[in-house]
């Protein structure tokens, strides 16, 4: 199905075509038509579907021409730099029609956005607090909105933000078109709706908070040189009484990473391929390939070129290193449990990645226990006559890097402040150095 399909006008369907954009997502064929149609949406997706040209493209379709001075569209986001993207968006969408797009956001000096408003637009993209501001002071003058957006409502209500809804709400004329965004619902989000929408049309892209209630997860503390020894220990003897593990998607933050990591645990004889964007097309299908077939047992992979892997009945994923967006590890953890299935995630956290899982949680309102990190080896791999020489220490405490005289459980009861590497090299947990052995940085 093309954008013309849709019912696209051809100004718009050359605008995102100028973008690149050869086929509509999921979220935009279901959306497109709804609202062309003139029905209120309530849709289920996160950034990175989609869905800001799934409103703006049909929203300017019936805006027709530029007409008067009040804005026509009203797009309420919670951040400002939400709300900039979705006018740039507006803007970039709309070249090839005359419509005029104004940003409204706090943070930032009044007046330009004064002048912008005196000059008229007919599309308006704000966040709550100066919109309000504005409309007080009679700047922003919203009797003429035919069409409301709340874009991202989950985190707008989480940002606290209801009573701000409701206010602009209440500027608007009682008759329009209703669009609502969230990536996730609760009670609060579905009683906004129902104040808000009249006989939507529902729309689910992402059974988001589904897969994510599928997915087993849990967390293990380590520091972050001891990462590379816990996973082997895991591939070998899994974690408790599991046993060894199967196949895992090992996801990375950067390419580097992810070649270093594939090199270190083939070192330490677990099959592993890497798959980023610096590889080749070739490579990265025979890689998949491989692990499809189940002659690679870890795929180590990064970000970007997670998107669009559809493993079947893949158990598991590693978070080697957290992401940086929460959103991310939604999609990283939605690899596994695909199509109905269950799957498990297990991150690896370093104390200065405690922050990341916070964020991680409250995205998606769910916590991620930690288990007792098992005791695992480190094993240092040496060169010699023969080539690599492997050099078993005993158990190792991960925290401290003295051997372990009891089970090790990796960062507990230690302040988890002092990043891995720090004074005293306590929390790198680094074996020391040893004549003629251990090759700094290499398994
Ligand atoms: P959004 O979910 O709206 O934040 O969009 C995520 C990204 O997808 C943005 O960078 C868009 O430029 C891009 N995008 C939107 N629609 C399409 C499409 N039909 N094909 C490819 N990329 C798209």
């Amino acid at each position: 199905m093309s954008f013309h399909d849709l019912g696209l006008e051809p100004e718009l369907v050359r605008a995102v075509s100028d973008k690149g954009y050869d086929l509509p997502t999921p979220i935009q064929q279901k959306a497109i038509p709804a609202v062309l149609a003139g029905r209120d949406v309530l849709a289920g997706a996160q950034t990175g579907t989609g869905k800001t040209a799934g409103f703006v493209l049909p929203l300017l379709q019936k805006l027709g021409k530029s007409e008067g001075r009040q804005p026509r569209v009203l797009v309420l986001t919670p951040t400002r730099e939400l709300a900039a993207q979705v006018a740039q968006s507006a803007r970039d969408y709309g070249a090839h029609k005359n419509l005029r797009t104004q940003v409204i956001f706090g943070g930032v000096g009044e007046q330009p956005q004064i002048n912008g408003l005196r000059s008229g637009c007919d599309i308006l993209v704000a966040t709550p607090g100066r919109l309000l501001d504005l409309a007080n002071r009679r700047f922003a003058d919203l009797s003429k909105v035919e069409h409301f957006v709340l874009d991202e409502a989950d985190r707008m209500l989480d940002m606290g933000f209801i009573h701000d809804i409701r206010r602009v709400m209440q500027m608007l004329p009682p008759v329009r078109q209703n669009l609502l965004f969230s990536a996730t619902y609760n009670d609060d989000i579905r009683t906004l709706a129902t104040r808000l929408l009249r006989d939507p049309v529902h729309i689910e892209v992402t059974p988001r908070n589904s897969t994510v209630a599928r997915v087993e997860q849990h967390a293990f503390r380590v520091p972050k040189d001891h990462k590379r020894h816990l996973l082997v220990h895991l591939f070998q003897q899994g974690a408790a009484d599991e046993g060894p593990w199967g196949q895992a998607l090992v996801f990375t933050r950067t390419k580097h990473g992810a070649n270093r990591l594939a090199q270190q645990l083939e070192t330490a004889g677990i099959r592993s391929a890497a798959i980023h964007g610096n590889k080749s097309q070739a490579a990265r299908v025979k890689a998949l390939a491989d692990f499809k077939a189940g002659k690679v047992t870890a795929l180590v992979a990064t970000e970007v070129a997670s998107r669009g892997l559809d493993i079947k009945e893949l158990p598991q994923v590693v978070n080697y290193e957290l992401p940086n967006v929460p959103e991310d590890y939604v999609h990283r953890i939605g690899r596994t449990a695909r199509a109905g299935a269950t799957g498990r995630a297990v991150s690896l956290v370093a104390p200065d990645e405690a922050g990341l899982l916070k964020d991680i949680e409250r995205t998606m309102r769910q916590n991620v226990p930690f288990r007792d990190t098992p005791h695992f080896a480190i094993v240092q791999h040496a060169p010699d006559a023969g080539g690599e020489r492997q050099r078993q220490q005993r158990p190792q405490h991960p925290a401290s890097g003295q051997q372990a005289k009891r089970p090790a459980q990796a960062g507990q009861g230690r302040k988890p402040a002092r990043p891995a590497g720090g004074r005293g090299g306590s929390w790198s947990g680094k074996p020391r150095q040893r004549a003629g052995g251990y090759r700094s940085g290499r398994m």
